[in-house]
């Protein structure tokens, strides 16, 4: 059996000790008889399982008591309306800071509930870079403000995570726990897990208990958050096998050295690629400028369209997956979450090289 180089954008890598553990585990979880998927989510078996996930969540991004940690489903895409359904009365105003695809895709449906504002945005450059975040408008009277801290598509990250003075919401599907963040400056952190932290199917989201007194009592009863917080998200039947991956995940990274083990694990694989595309005297170009550049996605694209076909095509001989670019950008993408080993960008960085040697 061999393992690919698997750089995939999402769902994407998980980790082989823990897959090598859930295979064990499959028909006999903790001497049950059954795998953790057969279980009644209301068992004592799974109940320490969804516990242990959650406080792993809080300990590994020390999440402050002031906030909760919920486990819930529909994905990043759900959280788009969700957001706005709890926290964007009538006659306010949301602001949205546009630097990716998927911030405007949570704009579009905030517009849909209520009135929004952009802050900044860097569509006109084709999100190339996180706009300068003391130049953005942002004012104490917004009601929320919503940032994607990693663009995915685009590869670009912010850096600096603000510490404003309206509640801060960020999207932080494609980094989170890939680095350490100071929970306490945001009030709502929402993230799919397939990215960086288990299999697609549970959505984490970090809340400020306080935001939650403010739901309005028209929105129906499982759109709510207090819903989910006030039963340990357990109000309906939780995606049990996600969040028990979830949980083998969290305790690999802990193993690891936490997030900062992670960030600096994640800042070696993507120097090692940046690295390549900066040496290459332009033959491979980032989309994304310097400062801005993400250590999740690396975007980059080669001389011309035939190039990057012939890049691409044997890229996939040679057994990596999921370079491709995203539709909406083209070229190529090397996505470097937190299971991605250093081993596959080592092997990603000599491919380069030698491809460049030979159709430079
Ligand atoms: C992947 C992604 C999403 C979409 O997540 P779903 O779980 O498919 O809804 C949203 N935002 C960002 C930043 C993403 O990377």
């Amino acid at each position: 059996m061999t393992r690919a180089h698997n750089f995939n954008a999402g769902p994407a890598a998980l980790p082989e000790e823990v897959l090598k553990q859930a295979g064990e585990e499959m028909l006999d979880f903790n001497g049950t008889g059954m795998s953790v998927m057969e279980l009644s989510h209301r068992s004592k078996e799974y109940e320490e399982v969804h516990n242990e996930a959650k406080a792993g969540i809080k300990e590994l991004l020390q999440v402050p008591d002031t906030h909760d940690v919920l486990f819930l489903q529909g994905g990043a895409s759900l959280q788009f309306p969700m957001i706005p359904m709890n926290f964007l009365p009538d006659g306010e105003k949301a602001n949205y800071i546009l630097t990716g695809s998927w911030s405007e895709k949570a704009l579009k449906e905030a517009k849909l509930i209520g009135e929004t504002k952009i802050g900044a945005s860097s569509a006109e450059h084709n999100h190339t870079y996180i706009p300068d975040i003391h130049s953005m408008d942002v004012d104490p009277t917004d009601t929320y403000v919503h940032i994607t801290s990693n663009n995915t598509i685009f590869g670009t990250q912010w850096h600096t995570l603000p510490d404003w003075n309206p509640p801060l919401i960020a999207d932080m599907s494609s980094d989170i726990l890939s680095r350490p963040v100071p929970v306490d400056q945001f009030s709502l952190i929402y993230a799919g897990a397939q990215k960086n932290l288990g299999p697609s199917g549970v959505t984490i989201v970090i809340i400020e208990k306080e935001m939650m007194e403010k739901i309005p009592n028209s929105i129906p009863t499982f759109l709510r958050y207090d819903t989910h917080a006030d039963k340990n998200s357990l109000y309906h039947t939780p995606p049990t096998f996600g969040i028990y991956m979830l949980n083998h995940v969290l305790n690999w990274i802990r193993n690891r050295g936490g997030a900062e083990g992670m960030q600096e694990r994640n800042n070696e694989k993507a120097s090692l690629l940046y690295d390549t595309i900066d040496h290459s005297g332009g033959f491979y170009k980032g989309h994304a400028e310097k400062d801005s550049r993400s250590n999740m996605n690396i975007t980059f694209n080669l001389p011309s369209e035939e190039l990057n076909k012939t890049f691409l095509e044997k890229a996939k001989e040679a057994g990596f997956v999921g370079l491709n670019g995203h539709r909406s950008v083209g070229g190529c993408r090397a996505s470097l979450y937190n299971a991605v080993s250093l081993e596959s960008c080592e092997a990603l960085r000599t491919f380069m090289l030698d491809f460049h040697k030979n159709h430079g």
